[in-house]
């Protein structure tokens, strides 16, 4: 058991935040066992001025573009040809995917993530090199090797006949590991996944019940050309032919969409991966989230690195704000809040996750908080809105990574 002395922000709701400014933290077995006002008691350890919130949820990054943040060669279509494809190809080697794998998993610990959904490269090894330092490190991930075999290099190509045996085969070995890591069916995107690969990778994962996600509406060109690929009347249409439109699909970016996509979206129970601070770097445009709230769309914030510059999920959240402020919507911080952590875990389903409730698995972290932020607005403003903030500590099952 150990007891914890530091101020505490959880949410509650969306609309909710518990704020203790003098609290207690108690962890044992891996949960929480009681979060309250501090009462004078002993403690092990004295966190503050840091303040305790849960640990981040990225519903959006991609494994093989660690090394290229920061890559200006936007936008989308002449980003991936320029600087995606290229570095992708590198991760053929999995001496060198197992490399990255630990800088990957370092930028989780040290941006206070500690679940992920997670794009690997095309190769099977590389994604497996992911796996095995996520659990050394002891972190939470839903992630899979990207379906791509066409429209790309062919160095990136892997047809259905390899693509789906290796993806079944890392489900056989992986999937449920410690209850921490899933695997899931990643097709990059209609334009680099044929309608034969989209649909054998969705049958595939309604065989396992795993998660799919893909790219959606991201960029007009792209759009355009997914409609013209395909013949169909909009770009959701590509993929609910595929058999990808369900609940446990999630989609990234979702700027372009029409009013009836988005309801057909919203009736097939999918969820949104929210990516301000790419689509801002990238150039995309502004993701509509009134139309995703008054649907009632479950939505998680996405870092997308590396389209967006920070693994920080706070970071995140603050573009977030900037991007409703866009498109005419003042977003309350306490649902920031609530995206980035409980909202996004339930979002992708781990409704158990995200919160510091008693009876909890004990994850949370440490945010760099300054002493004379004492309100419960000052300190959700510094936790979301300071981008200079740092993540000080990062715990999952109550063991510091
Ligand atoms: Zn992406």
């Amino acid at each position: 058991m150990t007891t914890y002395r530091a101020r505490v922000l959880a949410p509650v709701s969306s609309s909710e935040v518990r704020w203790l400014n003098d609290a207690v933290v108690v962890v044992d077995g891996g949960r929480f066992v009681e979060v309250a006002a501090f009462d004078g008691r002993d403690v092990d350890e004295d966190l503050r001025p840091a303040v305790v919130v849960p640990g981040f949820v990225d519903s959006h990054v991609h494994f093989p573009q660690t090394r290229i943040v920061g890559a200006a060669t936007g936008p989308l279509l002449e980003w991936l040809a320029k600087s995606t494809f290229p570095e992708e190809q590198r991760f053929a080697d999995p001496a060198f995917a197992a490399q990255i794998a630990t800088v990957f998993c370092d930028r989780l610990v040290q941006a206070g993530t500690t679940l992920a959904m997670v794009y690997g490269s095309v190769h099977p090894a590389a994604c497996e090199a992911l796996y095995a330092e996520v659990e050394r490190r002891g972190l939470r991930v839903i992630a899979g090797p990207v379906l791509m075999d066409r429209d790309c290099p062919d160095a990136l190509k892997f047809p259905a006949e390899q693509a789906i045996p290796a993806l079944r085969d890392l489900v056989e070995r992986w999937h449920g590991r410690d209850g921490r890591i899933e695997v899931a069916v990643v097709p990059r995107f209609a334009l680099s996944t044929s309608m034969a690969l989209m649909t054998a990778g969705g049958e595939l994962a309604r065989e396992h019940g795993l998660w799919v996600t893909t790219h959606l509406s991201e960029n007009p060109i792209e759009c355009q050309v997914a409609c013209d690929m395909y013949g169909t009347a909009d770009y959701l249409e590509v993929y609910e032919q595929a058999g990808l439109l369900h609940e446990r699909s999630v989609y990234a970016h979702c700027i372009h969409l029409s009013d009836a996509e988005w309801d057909r979206f919203a009736a097939a129970g999918a969820v949104v991966a929210h990516c301000p601070d790419s689509n801002f770097f990238l150039g995309s445009g502004n993701m509509p989230t009134g139309k995703v709230r008054e649907r009632g769309i479950p939505l998680a914030l996405g870092t997308d690195i590396a389209a967006g510059r920070s693994f920080r999920v706070p970071r995140i959240a603050s573009s977030a704000y900037d991007n409703g402020l866009w498109t005419g919507l003042t977003l309350d911080p306490r649902e920031l809040l609530w995206w980035a952590t409980a909202g996004g875990a339930a979002a992708l389903g781990h409704p158990e996750l995200g919160k510091l409730e008693v009876g909890g698995e004990a994850d949370f972290v440490t945010v760099d908080v300054p002493e004379w932020a004492e309100t419960e607005d000052e300190a959700l403003g510094w936790v979301l809105f300071d981008h200079d903030a740092r993540c000080t500590g990062t715990w999952v099952r109550g063991q510091r990574l």
